[in-house]
């Protein structure tokens, strides 16, 4: 089962690691192709257990019906709960869920044992149909959700039957085995996907940019990077890299494409033959034009980028690199662009209060997205803090030294970035709030509103994780959005 096609899963013995969002489905669908198997799962606690049995009373009614109807003989759905170190006796494939790192002792095992193991991505790619649509694949550390999102409104401004699916929150599963037809996906991978996709071949593929993130799942950055670099495997049209990033372009090089495959660069500078660039306020085209060394194709106005951040314009010509290499015309990526609206707490626009513009990038849960964002504006109230997971922040203060009014730090390592201001920023004011409990954040809003003036702007953009005060990153920029409305009525 390595590299060949599966195409009769009668019987075959397939291993589930993990119950949960996507082991779940992921274990219905193999059985319900006739393959035996059993999911194998770490806890052992409430939840599991009424999981496991939901499961096992799904597979047996499953069984039953199929008997009934005169079907194939299906066996059940085993669930082990409490050990997922070991490799079940017989197993032919492992299917496992992003949850799980690659150095996990179930893994050792099967390598020792020659078993595959896929994640769901690469199931989703096996079990297409013939006919099934091609994928431009976005991956990166920070905007792929957002450039999925562009460039599905592009492809549909195009009049082509599309959908934004993978680490989006859509399952790739449920795309490829559903009813409805597409002619393109726009498919977002993480690079966890990316890990355990061996067979992937997209139409054309992306990396936005690479800083170090996820380097516990990943053992390394090298791994990290490595992982995210298989998206350009075997690509058809187009691997799409970040000009300004020459990480990127390195995994262009090392990749091994089709005949004929190009690399496409996308600037925010003057593009080359090539690439994709910025001319005087336009998003312009040299790379899928009939003569890249003499002609230019405009594509859209910065001002039809939503919001027209430096790096949300690199979104933008990223989307349309890639919708470019799938033939879309010039007139459509305009269109997709303008028609495009940024998801929930990426740099969101909250509401102005006296003269201050207060922006919610609760997404910002590392420092290169809140280095990106700060980069957007000029005079800037910073509220930061939460959980680093091991970043220091020592570049990021000293890129932004100069665009900061001042700064609203609140939780738990909120000490890391104080200590950076002290080097790297000392005269900038900074406000550390101590308070942990659920008025913290109206607390800072309040903080940021009394060091802001009249044309600044208040950014949240943590540079870390919300968990250590929040459900969240969602309940982190609701929460600020609600001290921001506070605010405004109080000063009504
Ligand atoms: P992802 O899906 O990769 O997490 P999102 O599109 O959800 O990315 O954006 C997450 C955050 O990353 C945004 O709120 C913004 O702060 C930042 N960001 C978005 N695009 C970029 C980019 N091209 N470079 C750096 N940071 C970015």
């Amino acid at each position: 089962m390595g590299s060949q096609e599966v195409t009769n899963w009668q019987g075959k013995n397939v291993t589930v690691a993990g119950l949960g969002v996507s082991g779940i489905p992921a274990a219905r669908v193999l059985h319900g192709l006739g393959a035996v198997v059993t999911v194998v799962n770490d806890g052992d606690d409430e939840r599991a257990r009424a999981q496991a049995a939901d499961l096992e009373a799904w597979a047996g009614a499953a069984r039953s019906s199929s008997e009934r109807a005169g079907g194939g003989r299906r066996v059940g759905i085993t669930v082990r709960l409490g050990d997922g170190a070991t490799l079940p006796e017989g197993t032919e494939l492992i299917v496992t869920t992003p949850g799980w790192k690659p150095d996990k002792p179930l893994f050792a095992a099967a390598a020792e044992a020659g078993v595959p193991v896929w994640g769901d991505v690469e199931l989703a790619w096996r079990l297409r149909g013939p006919e099934a649509a091609p994928w431009l694949a976005v991956t990166g550390t920070n905007g792929k959700t957002t450039t999925v999102r562009m460039l599905a409104s592009i492809l549909e401004a195009a009049g082509l039957r599309t959908a934004a699916v993978g680490n989006i929150g859509v399952s790739l599963l449920d795309t490829v085995l559903g009813e409805e037809r597409y002619d393109v996906l726009a498919v977002e991978l993480s690079s966890y996907q990316l890990h355990w996709a061996p067979s992937l071949r997209a139409h054309s593929a992306a990396v936005l940019n690479l800083a170090p993130d996820h380097l516990d799942w990943h053992g390394s950055m090298e791994a990290y990077v490595a992982d995210k670099g298989r998206i350009y495997e075997g690509n058809q049209v187009a691997c799409v890299y970040n000009v300004a990033d020459k990480a990127t372009e390195d995994l262009v090089r090392q990749a091994d494409v089709e005949e004929g495959c190009r690399a496409v660069g996308f600037t925010l500078g003057t593009p080359g033959p090539s690439q994709l660039g910025v001319v005087e306020g336009i998003l312009v085209d040299r790379a899928f034009v009939e003569d890249r060394h003499k002609q230019a194709q405009e594509l859209a106005e910065i001002a039809d980028v939503n919001p027209p951040a430096p790096h949300n314009i690199a979104n933008a010509l990223a989307a349309a690199a890639l919708a470019r290499a799938f033939g879309v015309p010039a007139a459509a990526v305009r269109d997709g662009l303008r028609a495009f609206r940024p998801d929930a707490h990426r740099i969101e626009h909250v509401a102005d209060v006296a003269g201050v513009a207060y922006i919610d990038d609760s997404k910002a849960t590392n420092t290169h997205a809140a280095e990106a964002s700060l980069a957007a504006y000029e005079s800037i109230v910073w509220i930061a803090g939460g959980l680093a997971k091991g970043a220091t922040f020592d570049e990021l203060v000293t890129k932004s030294a100069k665009r900061l009014r001042g700064v609203v730090l609140l939780g738990a390592d909120r000490a890391l970035i104080r200590e950076a201001l002290a080097r790297h920023a000392p005269e900038v004011p900074v406000v550390d709030l101590e308070r942990t409990d659920t008025g913290a954040m109206l607390a800072a809003v309040q903080e940021a509103a009394r060091l802001a003036r009249s044309g600044d702007t208040v950014l949240m953009a943590p540079a870390c994780a919300s968990m250590d005060m929040f459900v969240n990153y969602n309940q982190r920029g609701d929460m600020f959005a609600e001290a921001v409305r506070e605010l405004g009525a109080a000063s009504a």
